[in-house]
């Protein structure tokens, strides 16, 4: 929410509407409709609140059943004008700075964290290795890893999706996965699926 990209029923509903059709016809968005579709354009077009409800229905059902997410699908978007009325008072009362204050912490935040997870749906499927031979064109790409926390490292991810490692060789830095170890020995997580598959041997004749 703090992010501007949506409510999180729409965004676990995107998600999984990606990962269930990966670069094909029905994925929300992929590379194969064109680079600027996948990265940002798919983002733009207006969907009515039934169609919003449905994709919701379809995809996200768990999350349908709690009021919560009904409540943050309406209001997600007062969190950021909150946010900017906050730092435009505290920028005021730190000496007539209210402006500058909500660019650097509201609009360029924004713009910047748009960009780097948009590059998750854009060039980690265009360009980059595989680790796994998925169906889709998901790969890794070291410059998104760093720059989504981990989430760059697509291909590992698209391969085993349940796992909540994203590196899965010693040298793929994965922040994300450091910070769900944290809130595990604090007891904030628990369930951690975290076995990262070994690669199958050969069978010996
Ligand atoms: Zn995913
Ligand atoms: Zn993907």
């Amino acid at each position: 929410m703090l992010s501007a990209e949506g409510s999180p029923m729409q965004w676990v509903a995107v998600h999984r509407l990606h990962h269930a059709n990966s670069d094909d016809v029905d994925d929300p968005h992929s590379p194969n409709d064109g680079f600027w579709w996948s990265h940002m354009l798919w983002f733009l077009p207006y969907d009515t609140a039934e169609e919003n409800d449905r994709l919701h229905r379809r995809w996200a059902p768990d999350l349908y059943r709690d009021p919560v997410f009904h409540l943050f699908q309406k209001t997600f978007i007062l969190v950021s004008v909150a946010l900017g009325v906050l730092l435009y008072a505290a920028g005021e009362w730190a000496g007539g700075l209210g402006v500058s204050w909500v660019l650097w912490g509201l609009c360029l935040r924004l713009v910047l964290a748009y960009h780097s997870t948009w590059f998750v749906n854009s060039a980690t499927h265009l360009w980059g290795y595989r680790n796994y031979e998925t169906t889709d064109m998901s790969r890794n790409l070291w410059w998104v890893a760093l720059l989504s926390y981990g989430e760059g490292w697509h291909n590992n991810h698209h391969a085993h999706q349940r796992l909540a490692v994203h590196g899965h060789k010693w040298w793929e830095i994965d922040v994300t996965w450091n910070v769900i170890r944290l809130l595990r020995v604090l007891g904030l997580a628990t369930k951690v699926q975290d076995r990262i598959p070994q690669p199958k041997v050969a069978a010996s004749r």
